[in-house]
């Protein structure tokens, strides 16, 4: 039989090359495929099942703040190498390459903002930058936005995805949660308020300081939220996980969420907020 044979070789490296790259993109929850272009219309989220892609600080920038606008503070803040920390590539080489892969300096931005017409300090993490690691920079342009909402007395909002410390600068790095989360100790006597958005994945030491220190704290749906790996859970307590464990969903229902809040609606969400909690 010559069903599968291929009568005119080239045909099929033919038609792979008109397909531009990236036209279309596969859904990592439902496996549905999905046309870019419609997908960045629908703000990244899958038609088909509701999965909220990752997208970059730049597009939530977009999407949150008036007029898109962010005037970026502390933006030429790099980390040095403390530990001399080497493992398949040199820290500061796994810098660069990070700054060249992202077209950021660090993994956050932070500055001043508006939403609806309210004034907040505002700050961003990009999980492409080093799996939004919290480094020393991380940690202190996150302090130092902290510090502007109380000496200027305005919201403070944190958009934050990571996937914990980076490893590279050791304890320099575990030192950030403290130094954050005395500092939202300080906000909330000032009674002026902090909003966190989590979206996915947001996890280890970022999870344990100012993610979840919010006085209203959001999440996307169906975003990876936790502090270590369902795996290292499983093999300490020796005990099956609950189905759905670690999503969104899942800490809503058990008291740790306030809200799972669709992208399309966190601006609005945010703008309420404020009216609730905050005067112009
Ligand atoms: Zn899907």
């Amino acid at each position: 039989m010559a069903w599968f044979r291929k009568d005119k070789p080239g045909v099929e490296a033919q038609q792979k090359k008109n397909i531009p790259e990236g036209l279309w993109t596969k859904c990592q929850s439902c496996g549905e495929i999905a046309y870019s272009k419609k997908l960045e219309e629908l703000l990244w989220i899958c038609p088909n099942c509701d999965f909220h892609f990752r997208i970059s600080s730049r597009k939530y920038i977009d999407l949150l703040l008036d007029g898109g606008r962010l005037e970026e503070f502390d933006s030429n803040l790099t980390s040095g190498d403390p530990l001399k920390f080497k493992d398949s590539k040199k820290y500061p080489d796994r810098i660069k390459a990070a700054q060249k892969k992202s077209g950021l300096v660090e993994g956050v931005l932070a500055g001043i903002a508006e939403v609806g017409g309210f004034e907040i300090s505002f700050a961003i993490m990009n999980f492409s930058f080093i799996g939004g690691s919290m480094g020393s920079v991380v940690g202190e342009k996150i302090a130092r936005a902290i510090e502007r909402a109380i000496d200027r007395e305005i919201p403070l909002v944190i958009v934050c995805s990571s996937g914990g410390a980076r490893m590279q600068e050791g304890i320099l790095s575990l030192m950030q949660m403290a130094k954050t989360s005395a500092l939202l100790a300080i906000l909330a006597e000032k009674k002026i308020p902090y909003f966190t958005v989590l979206t996915n994945p947001t996890t280890a030491g970022v999870m344990a300081s100012y993610a979840s220190l919010g006085d209203v704290i959001i999440a996307e749906p169906k975003a990876l939220l936790g502090f270590a790996g369902p795996r290292v859970i499983q093999q300490t307590i020796g005990e099956a996980l609950p189905d759905g464990f670690q999503s969104s969903e899942f800490f809503l229902e058990k008291g740790f969420l306030d809200k799972v809040v669709s992208r399309r609606d966190l601006r609005d969400t945010l703008i309420k907020l404020l009216r609730f909690t905050w005067r112009k």
